[in-house]
């Protein structure tokens, strides 16, 4: 890795606040969050329901603006960009992955990963082309003249990652890519992931599971809307077991059945 790539800030949040106005009822959704990710890097963010995760990865994402704060993506101040200029950021830096895979159900594999590139303009020969690379860098090179309903979950979730790949973006942002899957499909995503990384992929996701936090080289955690810890993921996922009740519950009975 050169090193203006190891110390370039690919995503820097200061200050960042976000507060939603419900009649005269205030949601103070994050209070004051500074965050840098450098480019390569892979952060999980975790965090309780209500935490304030989906909002941070909406203002990470460009699908929402702070109520106050800065935020400089691959060097540009997005802060306070309208939502057009957003739309255009989006379209270009940012591949998104969401739980529910949000394939179009009647359109190949093939289709579906060439359909970001459409809104970059490109001939359709090069779509098409790009979209077959993305298709084999998850695997799935025999799959793209199949539609989502004949494949498994697993190989949804990898189109979707496909299609966010698609256009080359600089960061992968995902909301519980593993969150509609079994464990063992979860598992082949996991892994699919640390393959990306290696390449040199940016990636940001939000996660509740503590196995795909530990496998984060790096996971943030949120509460109430702060980072509380940042760190590796392997600690800030084994910190939220020890501070479980239902651990520290089975913990006092077994003291307790020990005791007694
Ligand atoms: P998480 O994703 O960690 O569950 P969210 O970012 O969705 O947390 O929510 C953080 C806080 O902001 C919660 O108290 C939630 O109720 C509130 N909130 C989220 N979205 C909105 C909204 N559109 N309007 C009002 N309050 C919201
Ligand atoms: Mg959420």
């Amino acid at each position: 890795m050169s090193e203006s790539n190891a110390t370039s800030a690919l995503i820097e949040l200061q200050g960042i606040t976000r507060i939603y106005r419900l009649g005269s009822e205030e949601v103070r959704a994050l209070r004051g969050v500074d965050l840098k990710v450098r480019k390569g890097e892979w952060v999980g963010i975790v965090g309780q329901s209500g935490s304030g995760k989906s909002t941070l990865m909406n203002v990470i994402g460009c699908l929402d603006t702070p109520s106050s704060g800065e935020y400089r993506l691959n060097g540009r101040a997005v802060a306070h960009l309208s939502d057009d200029e957003l739309a255009d950021i989006r379209n270009r830096e940012i591949g998104f992955v969401f739980q529910t895979f949000q394939l179009l159900p009647r359109e190949t594999a093939l289709a579906n990963v060439e359909l970001p590139l459409v809104y970059r303009g490109l001939k359709a020969k090069e779509r098409r082309e790009k979209a077959k690379l993305a298709l084999e860098k998850v695997g799935l090179a025999d799959r793209m003249y199949h539609r989502p309903n004949e494949l498994s979950g697993g190989q949804r979730q990898r189109v979707a990652i496909a299609r966010a790949l698609a256009a080359e973006p600089s960061l992968l942002l995902a909301d519980e890519p593993t969150g509609n899957l079994d464990s063992a499909t979860g598992e082949e995503i996991i892994r699919l992931f640390e393959a990306l990384h290696d390449a040199g992929h940016t990636i940001v996701l939000v996660t509740h599971e503590p196995r795909l936090a530990a496998r984060c080289p790096r996971a943030v955690r949120l509460s109430d809307g702060r980072i509380i810890a940042d760190g590796p993921g392997l600690e800030v996922a084994m910190q939220n077991l020890r501070d479980d009740p239902r651990l520290a519950a089975a913990n006092a009975e077994l003291s307790a059945r020990a005791g007694g």
